[in-house]
């Protein structure tokens, strides 16, 4: 029996991690090639499977991985949950998959900063349970629906999620950084590139480098170490609940109770499949769930009344308390399951100002859709900080393709229709209609490239080429090379 060859950078990797946490056999290998939030399978031109997948346990393993890669010039690709819908956790040349699961301690709960230190592999999950135990939570709660999404990705992705609303994206709960360079060199963010600070703050001490990491799709280093800000945990809360009749009217009340300032987070629910949901309501097109959070019970109330009359404003009709703990509570499972049904495509409208989304066509797009897919429901979070939303049109592609929602991955020509049509919905909605993409990858790379001045891109290719002389690290990802 002929004996398998190891990949050239075999014995070297594995001096460095260990043989138990390399491998580059060929089931090992295919069986990493996948993104949990989108089918982009190998056959599609923009992925390929690693040729060895490593499993760093240190951050000194990592800066010894990149400074071997560097020295070779092998290509590596950064994966954490491996979710990020833009399929950036895959390679696009083969090379070396550092899979960063390994990583997952939570380090420290410093309450002098407010801040949790993790490892970048760590989950939300892990991350958050650790923290419930001690009184603290985080801001954003991290993606809906996905809590096994590690920290690290969730910070390249610069994510939206749970309690975005009152707290902003991942990328604004971050104090600091540790970054391992391409070239292998260790930095450290905010106030800990002091050496001898003992406090973890995102800014002084010179620019504000965190950002350069946050929403970078991996592409400028490789994140070891996150500080997360930490809050006690709220214990009051209260919901509301509304139902609309018309698109505008709830779109108009969203913009109004999300400039106020006082919403922690949302949900709504928009179209056809609305009564399907709630029967009590036979006109309602559209339903919203609202929560509210805050450490006195008179000041959670006092921001839902203000928000009920708002909606009461705009022609809502109250549904009460239950129904919108139920909504927002349940919005991670709600999205998951939107999300996960096989072949939906997540789809949007945005992200975009709330009242952009609405001029720009939620109600035409919920028609269209609808009248391919009639079972679709929308689904427009509140996820972004005020005035904006994010609105996710399940099974959109699938409707617009003419498959009234019904899609199966095992026909190899709907899946080429299917990529199609996703890169020209892209490319329309950002570079034609001026959306902004976030969970770029390289689903989104061309349309968020065609839509840039070109010196902005000449100014990151300019700061890639700086700190990666050879491209190694998640290339393909807004075409840097
Ligand atoms: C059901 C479901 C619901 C979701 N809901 C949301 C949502 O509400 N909001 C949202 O924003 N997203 C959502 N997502 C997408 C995704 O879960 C998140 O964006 C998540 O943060 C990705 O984390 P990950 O660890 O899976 O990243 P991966 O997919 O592993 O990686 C994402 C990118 O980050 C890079 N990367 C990973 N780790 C590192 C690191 N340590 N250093 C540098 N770069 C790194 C990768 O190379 C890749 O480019 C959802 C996905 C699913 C499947």
């Amino acid at each position: 029996m002929k004996v398998k060859e190891h990949y050239p950078l075999y014995q070297a990797l594995a001096n460095i991690v260990g043989t138990e946490h390399v491998t580059d056999d060929d089931f090992a290998c295919w069986a990493t090639i996948g993104d949990l939030g989108i089918e982009l399978p190998p056959e599609s031109h923009l992925v390929s499977p690693p040729d060895i997948v490593v499993r760093p346990q240190s951050t000194e393993q990592v800066s010894r991985v990149m400074r071997l890669a560097q020295r070779t010039s092998t290509p590596v690709t950064v994966a954490g949950g491996k979710s990020g819908v833009g399929g950036g956790c895959m390679p696009s040349e083969g090379g070396i998959l550092l899979d960063m699961l390994d990583m997952n301690e939570v380090l420290e709960v410093d309450e002098d900063s407010m801040v949790v230190w993790v490892q970048a592999g760590c989950t939300w999950s892990k991350m958050l349970t650790e923290l419930e135990r001690k009184g603290f939570t985080t801001g954003c709660m991290g993606p809906h629906g996905n809590m096994s999404a590690a920290v690290g990705g969730s910070v390249a992705l610069n994510s939206f999620g749970v309690n975005t609303p009152k707290y902003g994206h991942v990328g604004e709960c971050v104090a600091s950084l540790e970054v391992v360079l391409p070239t292998g060199d260790v930095i450290r963010t905010g106030t800990r590139s002091n050496q001898a600070a003992n406090f973890t703050y995102r800014y002084l001490q010179g620019p504000d480098m965190a950002g350069l990491f946050t929403g970078g799709s991996g592409v400028f280093g490789v994140v070891t170490e996150a500080a997360l800000r930490i809050y006690d945990i709220p214990i009051h809360t209260a919901f509301s609940c509304f139902a609309f009749k018309s698109i505008e009217a709830m779109m108009e009340a969203l913009y109004r109770v999300q400039r106020s300032g006082y919403l922690t987070d949302g949900m709504g629910l928009v179209g056809g499949a609305t009564q399907r949901y709630f029967p009590q309501v036979p006109e309602a097109v559209g339903v919203l769930g609202l929560g509210f959070d805050d450490y006195d019970e008179r000041i959670a109330r006092a921001q839902k009344d203000i928000c009920d009359r708002i909606a009461l404003e705009c022609g809502g009709e109250d549904l009460g308390q239950e129904l919108g703990e139920a909504i927002v509570a349940n919005k991670w499972g709600l999205a998951s399951n939107m999300n996960l049904g096989f072949g939906n495509s997540p789809q949007m409208v945005g992200p975009s100002t709330t009242m952009n989304a609405l001029r720009g066509g939620v109600k035409a797009f919920v028609e269209h859709a609808e009248r391919h897919a009639p079972d679709m429901t929308v689904v427009p979070h509140t996820d972004l900080p005020a005035c904006q939303v994010y609105v996710l049109i399940s099974n959109q592609v699938m409707a617009l393709i003419g498959h009234g929602g019904q899609f199966t991955s095992w026909d190899r020509e709907m899946r080429q229709k299917w990529y199609r049509e996703d890169r020209d919905f892209l490319y329309r909605r950002v570079k034609g209609i001026g959306d902004s993409l976030d969970l770029v990858g390289h689903r989104g790379t061309e349309a968020v490239v065609a839509s840039w001045n070109p010196a902005y891109h000449e100014f990151l290719r300019a700061l890639k080429k700086a700190i990666d002389p050879n491209m190694i690290l998640n290339r393909g990802i807004f075409n840097l090379t």
